[in-house]
């Protein structure tokens, strides 16, 4: 009797092969675990996680349970998260650090990476202290607040001979990478235009009095630590999505800043901000962000069809459409996927792909910075 494996059943029954596709978890009697499904029990990448915010709980928690990287050390500020997360993750007090004693971290064998999730600002100096202590290392998104910080990154990750990846945590989603085929393999033809929007109202109510934009809570908010507003945060997402569904790069843009409602926070920050960018193969994808109101979707149309996502860029489940029927996967831990992506080509000495190293992270802040350019003097801004 034929033996039904995942790769079998997919192949007899054409699941996930076509324009529009509908991927559910597969009944557990179909399914016998292939040889190369094997749990992998050989060495780990051990990670250290740089700044413990937000971000970085939901990095540690999703990262649980991964095959190929371990949560081995922290670097914080903070004394009271030190506590928290040594005894949550069973954290060796050996490999906590804090801001002034990192760089003693070149001694420490037991870390092989930092994974840095701190205020955009902060992250060219942390990359570059991990590469100099002979870390591999990946940063948030976006990767710098400007061109010259990644180009520095970039040079000392190449000096110190280790590899720096950035948080695009999406390339790894299968929602994103279908949207990615169907564009780049014109399964509809040429994509001609594209909406990419990101936004959400990050406050309940207009601020009544100033707002200290010098508080680290309200990082996002201070220019000389966040590199500007919802478009280094959120718009990127967009940016990012618009490039890979044309597999192609921006050659101009226009822009225009959005109403300023709330002036007691956005004092040095944009509140929203539009865009529009040309393709060198004429496609257009128009771009939206903010804080100050909730959106969430991708729309791609092309020559004999469309695709679309909505939602489609936070943290999903995501809800997808075709012209020719749904398009839907099932959620998978995004940051446990990446990391272990990562790090087994790290374990094999392999290079990490294109689409998320420094390179690509500096792509990104040249279009950003591009994009506000154009919103400044509202001038077409041409990247080639
Ligand atoms: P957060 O404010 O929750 O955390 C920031 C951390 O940095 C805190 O632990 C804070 O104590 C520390 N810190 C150190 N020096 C600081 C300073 N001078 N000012 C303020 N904080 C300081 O922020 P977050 O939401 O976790 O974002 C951190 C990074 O992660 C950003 O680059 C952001 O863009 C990125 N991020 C990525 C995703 C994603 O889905 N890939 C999601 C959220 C945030």
């Amino acid at each position: 009797m034929e033996k039904i494996t995942r790769r079998s059943f997919v192949n007899k029954f054409g699941i996930g092969i076509g324009a529009s596709v509908i991927v559910t978890t597969l009944p557990s009697f179909l399914y016998e675990p292939e040889l190369n499904s094997l749990p992998y029990i050989g060495k780990k990448i051990n990670l250290a996680i740089c700044g413990l915010g937000i971000y970085a709980n939901i990095v540690a928690e999703s990262m649980q349970g991964s095959e190929y990287c371990h949560l081995a050390g922290i670097v914080t500020g903070t004394p009271s998260k030190a506590v928290k997360w040594k005894d949550r993750y069973n954290i060796p007090e050996k490999n906590i650090y804090n801001y002034e004693n990192f760089d003693e971290i070149i001694n420490n064998k037991d870390i092989d990476m930092v994974y840095v999730i701190l205020p955009n600002s902060l992250h060219k100096e942390f990359v570059i202290r991990s590469a100099k202590a002979g870390k591999h290392v990946i940063t948030e998104k976006p990767m710098a607040i400007n061109v010259k910080e990644c180009e520095e990154m970039i040079k000392a990750c190449n000096d110190n001979k280790v590899q720096l990846a950035i948080g695009y945590r999406l390339h790894y989603e299968p929602t994103h990478l279908e949207i990615k085929r169907l564009g780049q393999e014109k399964v509809f033809g040429q994509v001609r235009y594209i909406e990419s929007s990101l936004g959400y109202k990050t406050y309940d109510t207009i601020a009544k009095t100033p707002v200290d934009i010098n508080s680290p809570a309200n990082w996002r908010l201070n220019k000389k630590l966040s590199g500007g507003g919802p478009l280094m945060d959120l718009g990127i997402y967009c940016i990012q999505a618009s490039r890979y569904i044309l597999g192609e790069e921006p050659i101009s843009v226009t822009a225009q800043f959005g109403t300023i409602n709330d002036k007691n926070r956005f004092s040095e920050t944009e509140e929203s901000i539009s865009w529009q960018m040309k393709f060198p193969s004429g496609a257009m994808a128009n771009g939206n962000t903010s804080c100050g109101y909730n959106i969430d979707r991708t729309y791609a149309s092309a020559d004999y069809g469309s695709f679309e996502l909505s939602p489609g860029l936070s943290y999903g489940p995501y809800e997808g459409k075709t012209s020719k029927g749904p398009l839907k996967f099932p959620p998978i831990k995004q940051q446990q996927k990446q990391l272990d992506e990562i790090s087994k080509l790290l374990l094999e000495n392999k290079q990490l792909p294109n689409h998320i190293t420094g390179e690509e992270g500096l792509k990104d802040i040249k279009i950003i910075n591009a994009i506000y350019k154009a919103a400044e003097t509202g001038k077409k801004v041409s990247l080639s």
